[in-house]
C-alpha cells in the first residue's frame, strides 16, 4: 500500500493493541498536508469508554510482559527495531505528508527510533538492581528495579517517532506497558508506527488519538502509573499538576530557547553552517533549536554575511521534493510566527534576510529562513521560544557577557558554543545553565547520554542510564538468612540504655 492509501486506511481509527479499530467518536479532525493544504485523512477524538478499555488492557498485558525474562524481552525489542528499519519508506513519506519536514529528516527519524529501541533492549538487562553493603552481620541487602506499570506518553508534532521511542524503548525494556497519545498533527504516522511493535504481546503498546481531553483522561486515570510528556510549557504544567494530585511520576520535556555563542577563534564558515542548521532544521520547530545568537563583535559582520549566504542557499518546498526546508506545520503556527517576526521588527530588529513568505507558492505554509540583526537581549524574541525559522543575532563584546546573557533565560534545555579555545570550551560546559552543552557540535543526541532540561524546560531525563531509571522503581530488600534476633535495637530495652541519672 502507498503512503496515501495508508493515510486513508488509518483515518478514524485508534490502535487497541491488536488491531486498528474504527472509533465510535462522533467528533474528529481533518489531517491537512502543510505543503499542499489538501485534506489527506481524519483522526477521531477517541471516546472515554474506548480510552478506559485501552487502559484496562494495558494493565493486564503489562503483568504478563513483566513476567518474561529481560533477555526474552530484549530479543522481541530487537525484532521491533528491525521492522522499523524495514518500514522506513512508508513511515517517512507519511510523516512528511502529515507535518511537512523533508523526507531526509523523516527517514533519519525512523533510524534514530530503531537505534533507541536496540540500545534499551540491551541496557535494560545489564542491571536489575545492585547489592549494597550490609549494615548488619550475616544479612543480605540489595535493591531491585521494577517497572512502574502503565506508562502514558504524550507527544508533540515535531519529532513524533523518535521522541516516542526515547520513552517507549526504556519503558518497554523495563517491563512497562505504554499508551501513546500522539499530537493531532502527526497521528496517522503514529498509528502506522504501531505496526512495528507487532513482535510484542498484543495490548502492550497502544495508541489513542484525539484532542487534549484524551491526554487529560490518560493522565488523571488512577490506573495509569507514569506520564512522559513532551510539549509546550503550559501544557506541561497542566500535566505536572494533574500528576501531583496522585503523586504520579512524570517526566516533563518542555520548551527551550537555546543560546548559540560564536567566539573569534571558531572557524567562521563552520560556525555559520552550524548556526544555519541549528536555526532552520525542521523549519525551526525543534525544542533544541538555536534561538538566541550571541556573536562576538570582532566577527559579527562577517558572521552575518556568512549566515545570510547560508540561509539564501536553502531550498524551500514540499518535503517530498529535493529541498532543505519544508513548510511550517499549520497555518495557525505560521500566523503565530509571523506575529513574532513583526514584533521583533517593531522593537528594533533589522531583517538581514528573509522575514517574509517565499515567492512562488500559492499553497503551503512556507516562511523564508530569516536572519535578524540589531537584536537586543530585552526584546520579546529573545525571551520566548519563537519555534520557527529565525536567527536573531545579538552582538556581544566578550565571553563573560555571552555566558551571562545566555543564562539570562527562564529556559535551560540546550546551549551551543563555537570556539576552538579550550579554556572557553571548558568554562562554557561548566557555566552554561542547560541540560546539554554542545561545543562545535550543535543539536547532537546520543542514545547513551541523558537528554532533558533545567528551569522551565522541564524535569527528568530521557536516554542513557538516567532515562531507563525514569521508568523504574527502586525497591530495597533486606534479608536475614539466619532469622536471628536483632537485640542491638529490639525490645526489651536494657536498663543501662535509659536516660542517665533517672
Ligand atoms: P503542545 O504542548 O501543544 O502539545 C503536546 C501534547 O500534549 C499534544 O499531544 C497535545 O494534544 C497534548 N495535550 C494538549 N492539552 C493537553 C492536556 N490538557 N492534557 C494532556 N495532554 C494535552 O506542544 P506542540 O505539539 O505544539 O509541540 C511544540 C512544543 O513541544 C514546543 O514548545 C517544543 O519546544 C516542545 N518540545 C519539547 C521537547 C523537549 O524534549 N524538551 C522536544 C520537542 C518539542 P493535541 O495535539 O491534541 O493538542
Amino acid at each position: 500500500m502507498t503512503a496515501i492509501d495508508e493515510l486513508k486506511r488509518l483515518s478514524g481509527t485508534f490502535f487497541d493493541g491488536a488491531q486498528f479499530v474504527k472509533s465510535a467518536a462522533t467528533g474528529g479532525f481533518d489531517v491537512v498536508d502543510p505543503a499542499t493544504e489538501d485534506v489527506i485523512g481524519q483522526i477521531p477524538d477517541t471516546t472515554e469508554a474506548e480510552v478506559d478499555a485501552v487502559i484496562a488492557r494495558a494493565n493486564k498485558v503489562q503483568r504478563e510482559w513483566n513476567s518474561q525474562n529481560p533477555l526474552t524481552r530484549a530479543e522481541a525489542l530487537h525484532e521491533v527495531a528491525t521492522r522499523m528499519r524495514k518500514m522506513t519508506p512508508v513511515l517517512a513519506e507519511m510523516m512528511t505528508r502529515e507535518m511537512g519536514k523533508p523526507y531526509k529528516e523523516t527517514a533519519d527519524e525512523v533510524a534514530w527510533s530503531a537505534s533507541a529501541i536496540d540500545y534499551y533492549a540491551e541496557v535494560a538487562r545489564h542491571d536489575a538492581g545492585k547489592v549494597i553493603g550490609s549494615a548488619v552481620d550475616g544479612q543480605f541487602h540489595y535493591t531491585v528495579k521494577e517497572p512502574l506499570g502503565t506508562v502514558v506518553a504524550i507527544l508533540p508534532f515535531n519529532f513524533p517517532l523518535v521522541l516516542f521511542c526515547w520513552e517507549a524503548a526504556a519503558a518497554l525494556a523495563a517491563g512497562n506497558s505504554v499508551i501513546l497519545k500522539p499530537s493531532e498533527l502527526t497521528t496517522l504516522t503514529s498509528l502506522k508506527f504501531m505496526e512495528c511493535f507487532e513482535p510484542l504481546p498484543a495490548g502492550l503498546i497502544q495508541c489513542v488519538p484525539g484532542a487534549g481531553r484524551v491526554g487529560q483522561q490518560l493522565v488523571s486515570s488512577p490506573d495509569t502509573h507514569m506520564v512522559a510528556f513532551t510539549g509546550g510549557v503550559e501544557t506541561g504544567q497542566i500535566v505536572a499538576k494533574a500528576c501531583a494530585e496522585q503523586f504520579k511520576g512524570c517526566l516533563i520535556e518542555a520548551s527551550g530557547n537555546d543560546p548559540f555563542i560564536v567566539m573569534p577563534s571558531a572557524p567562521l564558515d563552520m560556525a555559520a553552517r552550524g548556526a544555519a542548521f541549528a536555526a532552520y532544521l525542521n523549519c525551526g520547530q525543534v525544542c533544541t533549536a538555536g534561538e538566541r545568537f550571541f556573536i562576538h563583535e570582532s566577527i559579527h559582520d562577517a558572521f552575518v554575511d556568512a549566515v545570510v549566504e547560508q540561509a539564501g542557499a536553502l531550498r524551500i518546498g514540499n518535503g517530498l521534493d529535493k529541498v532543505d526546508i519544508g513548510p511550517m506545520v499549520t497555518e495557525k503556527e505560521r500566523t503565530r510566527f509571523e506575529a513574532v517576526m513583526a514584533r521583533a521588527q517593531e522593537q528594533g530588529a533589522k531583517v538581514a534576510r528573509g522575514g517574509k513568505r517565499p515567492a512562488g507558492f500559492n499553497k503551503g505554509w512556507y516562511y523564508e529562513p530569516t536572519v535578524l540583526t540589531d537584536v537586543t537581549p530585552d526584546m520579546d524574541i529573545m525571551n520566548a521560544e519563537s519555534f520557527g525559522p529565525a536567527m536573531p543575532i545579538c552582538k556581544v563584546s566578550n565571553f563573560d557577557e555571552a555566558i551571562e546573557l545566555a543564562n539570562r533565560s527562564k529556559y535551560g534545555l540546550g546551549a551551543n558554543i563555537y570556539t576552538t579555545n579550550l579554556g572557553e570550551a571548558n568554562r562554557a560546559v561548566n557555566e552554561l545553565e542547560a541540560g546539554m552543552v554542545w561545543v562545535n557540535a550543535p543539536l547532537l543526541d546520543n542514545d547513551a547520554g541523558p537528554f532533558g532540561g533545567r528551569k522551565m524546560s522541564g524535569i527528568g531525563r530521557q536516554l542513557g542510564a538516567e532515562g531507563l531509571d525514569s521508568f523504574r522503581h527502586t525497591k530495597l530488600a533486606m534479608i536475614d538468612p539466619q532469622c536471628a534476633d536483632q537485640d542491638f535495637w529490639w525490645f526489651p530495652y536494657k536498663d543501662d540504655e535509659a536516660c542517665p541519672g533517672r
